[in-house]
């Protein structure tokens, strides 16, 4: 018997996975939630919620400490969720996998243990012009502290980076090419794999922010050659204060304590403190024990739906949504990449992005208007703000619709 391989996977249905979510059942000002701010956070489904009540009733006790049932218990559900999101992006090993709280903290041990060691005086880190202030920041103390350059690799109108200009950047003094793989602000997803050996072509490593990208489509850390991946629990159905770097072993060996005190030691005297082994070495004190358990979950319940499947009805939903607004009058799209996932930005002519959120509001259209914490980006467009739709799995064609509904009812009221 031969089995045949669906080249495309089935669709999913958005209609049966949104019950898994309590929170979109619900009505915002007497009307039916429209959840379109997932870039900022997604929603919790059921068996997340599930696992974290699961844990607070039975489990709840610290990790890697007790002898104890509980605390036996409450270790192995965390170091199995560090398991099942090693395999979700395919790190070779759970030693590549640290607990943070989120992908600004992964991006701040970066620059604080990597950068420390591996950036002097006058050399270069690179990143791009449309990182989240969390991939900028973190680099520019760095090189106020080293007295090294930030060099950002450009964009151009549409929002797509300039990569004939990174070979120019990629001098012998670079150390570092710190790119998001998907804009926060703009949706545009990056070739981080192509950035990435260009980088180690160079001698230089090459970080990912995946904030945008691990919820959106599949991630293979692997073969995207990176050296450092981050991301966040909350934007890909797991609980807040939870998210992981991905850092590849020969790295986080070398590498020195991030944070320092209690379990990221082996031994410690007056005089002489040894680490603990991988990753332990980087997670000092105790850890978002509820939320790593959370992220197991999160892990699992995407898996069971499948990312590439996540990734092609999101795709397809996306050309809708941009098709669907492109055709009111007055609106200005921030952001046209050929290449783009999750997020719709835009402006709508003589509508301020912060009066346009409130109407949307009022119609129970929750999205974001604001800077995106991207400031850069917003200066290139010449806005100081923009109003952002950004989508999940769960999100149908009927949500754009009443988004799309709802921009025609805010621009009567300021005609
Ligand atoms: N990077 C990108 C691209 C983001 O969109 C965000 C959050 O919006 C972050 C980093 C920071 O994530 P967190 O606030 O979860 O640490």
């Amino acid at each position: 018997m031969s089995v045949t391989v669906a080249a495309t996977p089935p669709g999913l249905d958005a209609r049966t996975l949104r019950r898994d979510f309590p929170a979109l059942s619900q009505k915002v000002h007497g009307r039916q939630l429209v959840y379109l701010d997932n870039a900022a956070s997604s929603q919790t489904p059921r068996p997340v919620i599930d696992a974290l009540v699961r844990y607070y009733e039975h489990d709840r006790s610290n990790v890697h400490r007790g002898v104890h049932e509980l605390s036996q218990r409450a270790t192995d559900k965390y170091e199995s969720a560090r398991i099942r999101l090693q395999r979700f992006l395919n790190a070779s090993q759970p030693e590549e996998i640290v607990w943070t709280k989120g992908a600004t903290e992964s991006i701040n041990l970066v620059a604080s243990s990597w950068g420390r060691t591996h950036v002097g005086a006058g050399d270069d880190v690179i990143v791009s012009a449309m990182e989240h202030h969390s991939n900028i920041v973190p680099w520019q103390i760095l090189c106020q502290d080293r007295g090294a350059n930030l060099r950002v690799i450009p964009m151009n109108e549409a929002g797509e980076l300039q990569l004939d200009r990174l070979d120019g950047l990629l001098s012998p003094r670079a150390r570092i090419v710190a790119v998001t793989q998907v804009s926060n602000a703009l949706g545009t997803v990056n070739p981080v794999r192509e950035i990435a050996a260009r980088a180690h072509a160079a001698g230089a490593v090459c970080l990912v922010d995946g904030a945008q990208a691990a919820p959106h489509m599949p991630v293979d850390v692997q073969d995207l050659g990176c050296d450092f991946f981050a991301l966040s629990g909350h934007k890909m159905c797991g609980p807040t204060g939870i998210g992981a770097l991905f850092a590849r072993r020969a790295l986080l060996e070398e590498m020195p304590p991030y944070q320092s005190g209690g379990d990221m030691i082996s031994s410690v005297s007056f005089e002489k403190t040894e680490y603990n082994e991988l990753p332990y070495k980087f997670e000092a004190g105790t850890p978002m024990i509820a939320g790593a358990i959370g992220m197991g979950a999160a892990v699992d319940y995407l898996q069971s739906i499948g990312m590439d499947r996540i990734a092609s009805y999101e795709s397809e939903l996306l050309l809708y949504a941009v098709e669907r607004l492109d055709a009111i009058q007055g609106l200005r799209p921030i952001g046209t990449a050929r290449s783009r996932a999750g997020v719709v930005s835009f402006e709508i002519e003589s509508i301020h992005p912060a009066d346009l959120g409130t109407i949307l509001d009022r119609q129970g259209i929750a999205l974001r208007v604001g800077h995106h914490c991207a400031e850069p980006v917003m200066r290139f467009y010449g806005v100081s703000a923009t109003t952002r739709a950004s989508l999940a799995f769960y999100n149908t064609r009927a949500d754009f619709d009443a988004l799309a509904d709802a921009i025609e009812i805010a621009k009567e009221i300021f005609a």
